[in-house]
Parts: C-alpha cells; sequence; structure tokens
C-alpha cells in the first residue's frame, strides 16, 4: 500500500472527524492513536454541546458547529445520544445581569442571536428546583448535550467506512522531514515502523506541545484534568443543562436520573502515564455549588468521579491552522476543557486548509503564531 496523502496524530474527537473530513474531501488518511480511540478527554468528558458564554473568537466556529449537530447523524450516522435540552447559566447578581446584557448586545453587532438574557419569572419557570434569589439567566435554547464516547465512536466508524485507517496502540515518536520523498513531506516514526506522508495533523491533545517543540514553534500548553461527578438515580428535577455566573459549574440531568456535575475543576494529570489523580478539596468546592443552587442534591448519593486529561492555553482558546515553521504541518489541540461541542467543525476547517489552502472560517485568532516570543519574530 502507497503512502497516505494525510497522518493524522491522535485518536481523540478532533482526530477522528480530521480524518473523516480528510477522506470526504477525497484524500487518503491514516491515523495514530497511541492508546484507544476515545481513551482520553473525548470519550471521559461531560458531553455538554455548548455555544453559550463563548469566547467570542470562538463563537463564528460554534454555531457552525451546532448547524452539524443538528443534523449530526447525517455526517456520521449515528445521532451521538444528542438531547437539545437548552443550556442556562444563572446569574448570582444583579451585576452578572448587566455583564449579560452587554454580552448578548456585542453578540448582537457580531450577528449572532443564540444568547439571550431571561429575568427571574422565566428562570424560575425553567429551573423551578433552583434556589431563590437569583435575578435571572443567560440562555442558549438550541444548546444541550451528547454522549462524549459515543460521539467519537461514531466519527471514527464513519471515517473508517470511508477508508480511513486507524492505528490503534501506535504512538508517533518522532516527526522529521522526509529527505528522500520526492516533493518533500514527512517521516513518522513509530515503534511498529516509519509511515510518511505529505501532510500531517497534530491532534494529539494534551501532548500535542511535543510535536510543536519538535518543529521548532514550541506552545505554552498545560495538561489539566478537569474532574466530573454523577450521582445515583434521583426523581426528575431539571431538564436544560445548567452552569453558575458565580462559580465553574456544569449540572445536568439524565433521562435515567442520574446527575453529572463538572464545571472544570481541576485534578492533576500526569502524561507520561495518562492517569489522573482526583483533588476532593476541589470536588466539594463543586458539590457545594450545586447544592447551594439545587437544595434537592442535598440528598444525592455520589456514585463516581472521575477526571480526563486535557490541554489548556494560557488563553483558554485552541490553536487550530498551519505551522508556523513546517509548510504541510497542520495543528488542531488546546481546547482548553471546551473542545467536544466544537467537534464536528473543526476537521472540517483543517479540511478545508488541506485541500484549499484556506477555511470557510478565519482562523486569525488561533493562530500558533500568537505564542512567539519577540525573539523569535
Ligand atoms: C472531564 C472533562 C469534561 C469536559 N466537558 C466538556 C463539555 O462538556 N463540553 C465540551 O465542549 N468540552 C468538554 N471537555 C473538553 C473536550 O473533552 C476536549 O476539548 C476534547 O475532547 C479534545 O479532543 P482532542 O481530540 O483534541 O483530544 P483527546 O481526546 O485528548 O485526544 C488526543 C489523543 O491523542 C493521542 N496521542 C497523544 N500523543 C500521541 C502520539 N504521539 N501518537 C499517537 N497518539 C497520540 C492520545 O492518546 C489521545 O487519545 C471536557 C474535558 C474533560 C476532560
Amino acid at each position: 500500500m502507497g503512502s497516505p496523502d494525510v497522518v493524522v496524530i491522535g485518536g481523540g474527537l478532533h482526530g477522528c472527524a480530521t480524518a473523516l473530513h480528510c477522506a470526504r474531501a477525497g484524500l487518503q488518511v491514516e491515523l495514530l492513536e497511541r492508546e484507544a480511540v476515545g481513551r482520553h478527554a473525548s470519550g471521559v468528558n461531560a458531553g455538554g454541546v455548548r455555544q453559550l458564554g463563548r469566547h467570542y473568537s470562538e463563537v463564528p466556529l460554534s454555531v457552525l458547529a451546532m448547524q452539524m449537530w443538528r443534523s449530526i447523524g447525517d455526517l456520521v450516522d449515528d445521532d451521538c445520544g444528542f438531547q437539545p435540552s437548552g443550556q442556562i447559566k444563572v446569574a448570582g447578581t444583579e451585576a452578572h445581569m448587566e455583564a449579560n446584557r452587554a454580552r448578548v448586545a456585542r453578540l448582537q453587532t457580531m450577528g449572532f442571536a443564540h444568547e439571550e438574557v431571561i429575568g427571574a419569572d422565566e428562570l424560575r419557570a425553567l429551573l423551578p428546583a433552583l434556589s431563590d434569589g437569583h435575578p435571572g439567566a443567560l440562555i442558549s435554547r438550541q444548546d444541550g448535550f451528547a454522549n462524549p464516547y459515543r460521539t467519537t465512536t461514531a466519527f471514527r466508524r464513519k471515517a473508517q467506512s470511508l477508508g480511513v485507517r486507524i492505528h490503534e496502540g501506535r504512538a508517533a515518536t518522532a516527526l522529521t522531514r522526509d529527505g528522500a520523498r520526492e516533493g518533500g513531506g514527512f517521516r513518522i516514526d513509530t515503534a511498529q515502523g516509519p509511515l510518511r506522508a505529505a501532510r500531517v495533523v497534530n491532534c494529539a491533545g494534551a501532548w500535542a506541545g511535543t510535536i510543536c517543540a519538535a518543529m521548532g514553534e514550541p506552545v505554552p500548553i498545560r495538561a489539566a484534568a478537569p474532574m466530573m461527578t454523577i450521582t445515583a438515580p434521583m426523581a426528575p428535577f431539571v431538564s436544560p443543562v445548567v452552569g453558575f455566573s458565580g462559580a465553574p459549574l456544569s449540572f445536568k440531568q439524565f433521562a435515567n436520573g442520574t446527575v453529572m456535575i463538572g464545571g472544570g475543576y481541576s485534578g492533576e494529570a500526569d502524561l507520561d502515564t495518562g492517569l489522573t489523580r482526583l483533588r476532593h478539596d476541589r470536588l466539594a468546592v463543586n458539590l457545594r455549588t450545586a447544592m447551594d443552587l439545587f437544595p434537592v442534591m442535598a440528598g444525592a448519593r455520589i456514585v463516581r468521579h472521575w477526571a480526563g486529561v486535557e490541554g489548556e492555553m494560557p488563553d483558554a482558546i485552541p490553536v487550530i491552522g498551519p505551522s508556523s515553521t513546517t509548510e504541510g504541518l497542520f495543528h488542531a489541540f488546546g481546547f482548553s476543557a471546551h473542545g467536544f461541542q466544537l467537534g464536528p467543525v473543526v476537521g472540517l476547517l483543517i479540511a478545508d486548509l488541506i485541500q484549499q489552502g484556506r477555511s470557510r472560517l478565519n482562523l486569525a485568532d488561533f493562530a500558533i503564531s500568537r505564542f512567539r516570543t519577540q525573539d523569535e519574530t
């Protein structure tokens, strides 16, 4: 078999989606995953499909991603468990409400109307179990949640059905320019032998910085370990996904009654082993916020906590786009604990770049060159 056009490094949602979109564009693709597809952040996250409260740079990508989520079955032949339950960010104070109004006004000047401010009465109607004293909220009615492992598996299966070859248990150990290859390209070393390709996409999640450093463009990526909690089933009391302006929180109840609580409190991640360690002191703060908002949670029984390894950038937005040093290398990593919702769209934009040299959405804010030091420019 000849060399593929593209090798994708990393079998999380972004690697699988990139492989899928490149295959749809007619490219031969192979994907290397060091462990198992969906083993890390993409398989263990909270499944939040959220446009609400996004960094302004991410809004156009998030809105296009949401259009894709609404018909996700057309893309991957599976509904991914997507539930358009809506997402609500409860305001704790009048100052939060003021900030919400300013945000909605700014989004409107950008041409987006998916976020709205609601007052206390509508909030009470939408969240009858909420504690008293909240002046209102920010809402995005089309948001929701999906099943993360099922989603990543659906992207993987669809990519394979389009001819993508996926190698699990096979790490990229080195990436070099391939002098032997006519027209340039890359040699990707693995313990099972090298691969060669004209293009490489770095979707290595929290581990992506190693590849960047090897190609002369180091990035200040940090490995975080966002923590989650799930309870035993409870009587139904909340439908939308709930966040809070006063403290980190992501809170939802599934159809089987279990309640999932997260929000970004980090444990400790070890990049060498891929393992995480929980920080119970931080979990306690997270659960206290949940109980303060929903007093019924005082009777909840916790079944499990876990954490996943995630790459975080200092400005909390990802790196998406071409390498600043190496032609033919592209990056999509550093999603800073909110990359699941962007899953369907980022690979599409990378496939645009590979096929046409430009993407349908402007990626300037996500350029890796934003981390260059004065000395390097
Ligand atoms: C607990 C938790 C909750 C979250 N909740 C949400 C949420 O509600 N909504 C939301 O939008 N986002 C959420 N996120 C963030 C989201 O999960 C991530 O942003 C997203 O999954 C990142 O996908 P990825 O493909 O970039 O990375 P990953 O899923 O980490 O995949 C990267 C893969 O690359 C592989 N790899 C690394 N190095 C190599 C190598 N050298 N060779 C081969 N393979 C390699 C790794 O083994 C890994 O499988 C959450 C994250 C966590 C951890």
